[in-house]
């Protein structure tokens, strides 16, 4: 089938592959990586190398460390307020979309947050302009939310906020293209679309951003625990972390993000191409200049067809192409191991779905 599936999403069918050999017996160590140790050579190394590789694809500089915790990037909405936004400071929210309202909610239960700028009256289906991303100057950090999942918009530039730390959530476009790494002093992102399957949420910290930690907060949910223990503080999800550590060599093995972006973007001009040139047939939700290279949202002209088109999608096997329950439409969600054969499948179908019916 063509998987389209948001989240969790497709991954490269090499690496299920690779996995699948080394299922039982990991590295002719006569059992499975989820049997052994966290403490074990093996785990440890699992665990190391894939901090490198993270390092490496996003070209980070001295001073970030890659942590691997667990409970979402939902529980990052939590933590990152718990430990960023100390008394006297507002964490600055860049509203967006659903994700971002739900990263701006949970720090209002923690501290003093603040809009830095917003997309509201674009009804969410754009994003703001960089020059106009403006935070308070006592601002503990900007949020940013690199990627909407749900509308499907994209920034195609981060904003230069100086000395006031700047964290991205990049849950659903981490490693998809280059970026400029060191404009972030965070980024994090749930492992389930372009890193591996879920269970793992990676945080890349800039160390000097937790000198002022709160000294009250629970062990678990502080960030120096997991520093000070190489993300190995307590069992840590072996599985998940071994997956990602897979797809991290084959995103290098794939000309590394350059490699990668250039094959995003061939990918989604494929569908954008087929819904620009449809006379209207199919209509993109997002402004042209922040549509997204990983959640691609469109609309037929009633809801009766967009019914009929997910029937026969779904007779033709695709999956995954309803939009998100909140916002309805049609979404066709194009991470990386998404491959280039699918969108031309997909582009395809559309095309022939609009010749049949007009
Ligand atoms: N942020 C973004 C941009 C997402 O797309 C998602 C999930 O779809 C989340 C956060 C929530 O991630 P998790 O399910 O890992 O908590």
């Amino acid at each position: 089938s063509y998987n389209f599936n948001a989240g969790p999403a497709a991954l490269p069918l090499e690496v299920l592959k690779q996995a699948q050999e080394q299922f039982v017996d990991y590295n002719g160590i006569g059992m499975s990586i989820m049997e052994v140790s966290h403490r074990s050579k093996e785990y440890e190394q699992i665990n190391d190398e894939t901090q490198q590789l993270m390092s490496e694809l996003l070209g980070l500089p001295a001073g970030y460390k890659v942590l691997f915790i667990t409970g979402g990037a939902s529980t990052q909405f939590t933590m990152i307020p718990m430990n960023l936004l100390t008394a006297g400071k507002t964490g600055s929210y860049i509203m967006t979309g659903a994700w971002a309202e739900k990263a701006y909610q949970e720090a209002q239960l923690v501290g003093e947050v603040s809009i830095s700028a917003s997309s509201r009256e674009g009804g969410l289906l754009n994003m703001p302009a960089i020059a106009d991303i403006k935070a308070p100057s006592n601002s503990a950090y900007v949020h940013i939310t690199s990627n909407e999942t749900i509308s499907g918009t994209q920034f195609n530039d981060f904003p230069n906020t100086g000395e006031i730390p700047l964290i991205a959530d990049m849950s659903s476009d981490i490693l998809s293209r280059q970026i400029d790494a060191s404009k972030f002093a965070m980024i994090y992102a749930g492992a389930q679309k372009n890193l591996g399957p879920s269970g793992v949420t990676v945080v890349i910290v800039r160390e000097d951003l937790l000198k002022n930690e709160p000294k009250n907060l629970p062990t678990m949910l502080r960030y120096s625990t997991h520093l000070k223990n190489n993300s190995l503080y307590n069992t840590p999800p072996v599985y998940s972390v071994y997956m990602v550590n897979l797809v991290l060599k084959w995103i290098k093995a794939n000309g590394g993000l350059a490699g990668i972006e250039a094959k995003n973007r061939e990918k989604t001009a494929l569908i954008y191409n087929t819904i620009d040139n449809s006379n209207g047939f199919y209509e993109g939700m997002v402004e042209k200049a922040d549509r997204s290279l990983m959640n691609i949202t469109f609309k037929l002209q009633s809801e009766e067809l967009e019914k009929q088109f997910l029937k026969e999608a779904a007779a033709s096997s695709f999956v995954g192409l309803a939009g998100h329950r909140s916002i309805g439409h049609l979404r066709a969600s194009t991470y990386n191991a998404v491959p280039y054969e699918s969108c031309k499948a997909l582009a395809e179908f559309m095309q022939q779905f609009q010749s049949k019916l007009s």
